[in-house]
């Protein structure tokens, strides 16, 4: 775990600090930090010492924390051993190879320059599959690396159950006028709204004795253990507030890490339990919470007071109206809370496809510019702003997508739970105290880290494992219900 932390702390200051000339000697040490504690831990002794364990805690509360930790350990170790070292090797040189020649298509609009890469890395993801005991669907050794335990036909399941109704929400508000919100990319203090967010996320809980917050080229939150966690934010020129909801997002991420209770330090057991689950926390701060009518309430006037010039005039009401307004994309992470998850589903579906091998890489263009417009109604003018936008598939991340889908969905769940439980909780946003939330998360999940698999964890604290209706529930009473027109 030292080493894994050394390794961090070297990658975080690669994204944030270090000069332009560093590349090398940074990667060197990462790759020898990473190298080493893979060594250490595919290791004949660790292999014997997990054998011993697992007999010694075989009497033991399956729940209790020796348990679990003997458990977790023992699928990260059968994970590790499965993948050889030739393949890991073969497959980082590919997707580095992919990586470079995507941003050269992108650049130039040109999918046929990719397509031959891409097949290459589909290749790959079906070959990793094969290192690992048959599962119900291929696509499932995939999930697993990002949420454990998680299989292809929930994930198919919950999204047939969002689909159809998601589409009609976004129809519905589409047919509205929308809200006006030129002032939203008027023209704002870079370092007014800097402090404005930090005072925010205070408010929130965030630990500044054990974290920090920088700037960087993409935002991120790391945590090198619970009692080092840093989040970065960026200004993005004509998206001020850009800096504020992403300050919030990351901060979601970094309440987890810093929530994790003390037993779990410096054991496989810290840090949070998936990345769907992280993305719960990080979406319940941003959205459910930032860009609710409660949290302006009490925050807008705080905001006018600080950047007098672009909101003079502007009323609560209208904010709220403007940070919430629905306007499909063709680019995904421009996209607003409404219609983010069709972007989403859109890749899911395709990478499912491509590894079952329904799907052929050279007709991926045309099967993504159908769904695009099946589900918000616009077609890519060229591959750039289609098929070529984003860097996940050149980088080997098959698997991943799906998991902002589940934070979206584990993160309303999560809301909706803590909702009926606490009845003040509007009362107590409207005057901006945030404890009670604070330490309903830290109890119900944040503190167990990656203690429970994240369906289980889900199951545990809302009754119901990952689930579609809160998340639709959410929407259509935020977008139908009230209008915001
Ligand atoms: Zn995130």
């Amino acid at each position: 775990m030292d080493l894994r932390h050394a390794a961090d702390l070297i990658e975080w200051d690669e994204r944030v600090y270090m000069p332009p000339g560093g590349v090398s000697v940074h990667g060197e040490m990462s790759a020898a930090l990473r190298r080493l504690a893979h060594e250490k831990f595919t290791s004949a002794e660790v292999g014997d010492a997990l054998t011993a364990s697992t007999a010694e805690v075989a009497d033991v509360d399956p729940d209790s924390t020796p348990a679990r930790l003997v458990a977790v350990i023992g699928r990260d170790h059968a994970r590790a051993t499965r993948v050889p070292a030739d393949f890991v090797a073969e497959q980082a040189a590919a997707v580095s190879a992919a990586q470079h020649t995507w941003a050269e298509a992108r650049a130039s609009s040109n999918f046929a320059l990719f397509a031959p890469h891409l097949q290459k890395v589909v290749d790959l993801k079906r070959r990793y599959v094969a290192f690992f005991p048959p599962a119900e669907h291929p696509y499932d050794v995939l999930l697993d690396d990002y949420e454990p335990g998680m299989k292809t036909a929930e994930v198919k399941r919950l999204f047939d159950a969002l689909r159809q109704r998601q589409v009609a929400i976004i129809q519905q508000v589409a047919a509205r006028p929308a809200p006006p919100a030129a002032f939203l990319s008027a023209s704002y203090s870079e370092s007014e709204i800097w402090r404005f967010a930090v005072d925010v996320v205070s408010a929130f809980g965030f630990d500044w004795s054990r974290g920090r917050q920088d700037k960087s080229l993409h935002p991120f939150a790391t945590g090198i253990g619970a009692n080092d966690v840093r989040i970065t934010t960026r200004w993005v020129d004509g998206q001020p507030l850009a800096l504020l909801f992403g300050t919030m997002h990351e901060t979601g991420h970094a309440l987890y890490e810093q929530g994790v209770g003390d037993e779990h330090q410096r054991t496989p057991l810290e840090g949070g339990t998936s990345l769907g689950v992280h993305e719960s926390q990080s979406r319940l701060w941003e959205n459910m919470v930032g860009r609710s009518r409660p949290f302006w309430d009490h925050f807008f006037p705080r905001l006018q007071a600080a950047c007098p010039g672009p909101l003079n005039g502007v009323s609560a009401a209208e904010f709220y109206a403007a940070i919430n307004r629905v306007q499909p994309t063709l680019i995904r992470v421009e996209a607003d809370e409404a219609t983010y998850n069709l972007h989403i589903m859109l890749r899911v579906e395709l990478e499912l496809a491509l590894i079952e091998g329904s799907l052929r890489v050279a007709d991926l263009p045309d099967a993504w510019n159908a769904r695009m417009n099946e589900y918000l109604g616009l077609t890519p003018p060229n591959a750039a702003t289609g098929v070529l936008q984003d860097i996940h598939w050149a980088a080997g991340l098959f698997g991943y997508f799906a998991t902002y889908t589940l934070g979206n969905v584990i993160a309303a769940q999560l809301w909706e739970r803590f909702g009926a439980t606490h009845p003040n909780r509007d009362a107590d946003i409207r005057r901006g105290d945030f404890s009670v939330l604070l330490t309903w998360l830290r109890t119900e999940l944040h503190q167990h880290g990656r203690k429970f698999e994240p369906t289980e964890i889900v199951e545990r604290i809302t009754g119901l494992p990952p689930s579609p209706e809160p998340y639709l529930r959410y929407l259509e009473q935020k977008y139908v219900i009230e209008r915001l027109t």
